[in-house]
């Protein structure tokens, strides 16, 4: 489907990079020729990753950062333009999530996830854009989720958060665009990962993937190549004409909301 090595000589900064979907961008661009700088809080979770990029042959750089602090985030650009001397592109996947209703949320729980969502994909895409402005065209994915677009009972943070993120994509591709910068999103529905069964999924993680499965045209959750082929596509040449837009891409569930029992007609 790509070239060989479509993304050689790039850069790609990878927020939440040496894990579940993270994980999954960083080798696939890895292995599409990027060199790869991956940041997030947990240096465990970035070395594993980026030493298995670097046996494949690739090159990749670990940073550990908190999302949440504006510093933090400017030392992981200023590292990926000195150690690769520049940033082509940037994917804002670092997130943190929890099931708990409204009534319920703590202030503290609502800040901490709008912090790390919707603040922090604005402080990295602030601190990454004299970078990307320098190449043509820096690319920025922002990863939401379905419900961007629509409500999450039992997730209300992350809801509003990654609505906020969605609103950011469109407004930063137009304020952007003459500067050469697409901003563009990916909405995945069900992609099981290790941290979202931990976080989403608490007591019954298969009980819980099998009833949500039951909710997807497709009958299956996502796989993680998909995604990443996804995210690939979007950053590569092929999609230079795709700005300010967030691609779903779940099995046909959101369009799952049936008023009739059409199965039985
Ligand atoms: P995950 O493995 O838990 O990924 C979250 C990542 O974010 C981790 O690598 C974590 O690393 C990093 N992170 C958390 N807080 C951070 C902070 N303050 N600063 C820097 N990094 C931070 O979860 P995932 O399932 O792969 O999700 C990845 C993305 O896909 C998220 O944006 C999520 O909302 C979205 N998504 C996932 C699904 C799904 O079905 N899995 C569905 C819809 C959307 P550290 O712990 O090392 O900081």
């Amino acid at each position: 489907m790509f070239r060989d090595r479509i993304f050689q000589d790039q850069v790609a900064v990878i927020t939440g990079g040496g894990t579940g979907l993270g994980r999954a961008f960083s080798l696939r661009f890895a292995e599409l020729g990027a060199r790869v700088a991956l940041a997030s809080r947990n240096p465990e979770h970035l070395a594993a990753t980026r030493d298995e990029i670097r046996r494949a042959g690739g090159q990749a750089l670990a940073m550990p950062a908190d999302v949440r602090k504006p510093e933090d985030v400017e030392a992981v650009m200023r590292a990926a333009k000195d150690e690769f001397g520049g940033i082509d592109m940037l994917i804002n996947n670092a997130a943190g999530n929890f099931l708990c209703r409204a009534e319920k949320l703590s202030y503290n729980g609502w800040r901490s996830v709008v912090d790390i969502v919707l603040n922090g994909t604005f402080y990295c895409c602030r601190a990454a854009f004299p970078y990307l402005r320098e190449r043509h065209p820096g690319r920025i994915l922002n990863i939401l989720a379905t419900y961007a677009e629509g409500a999450s009972p039992g997730t209300v943070h992350s809801a509003a958060a990654k609505a906020g993120v969605l609103a950011l994509t469109r407004t930063l591709a137009v304020e952007w665009a003459e500067y050469g910068i697409q901003v563009k999103a990916i909405a995945p529905g069900l992609f099981p990962t290790p941290g979202a069964a931990e976080r989403l999924w608490p007591g019954d993680p298969a009980g819980q993937e099998a009833r949500m499965r039951q909710m997807i045209p497709a009958g299956r959750a996502g796989r993680h190549d998909e995604l990443a082929n996804l995210a690939a596509y979007l950053c590569s040449p092929y999609a230079s004409y795709i700005t300010g837009e967030a691609v779903v891409i779940d099995g046909g569930m959101s369009w799952n909301h049936p008023l009739f029992d059409w199965r039985s007609v």
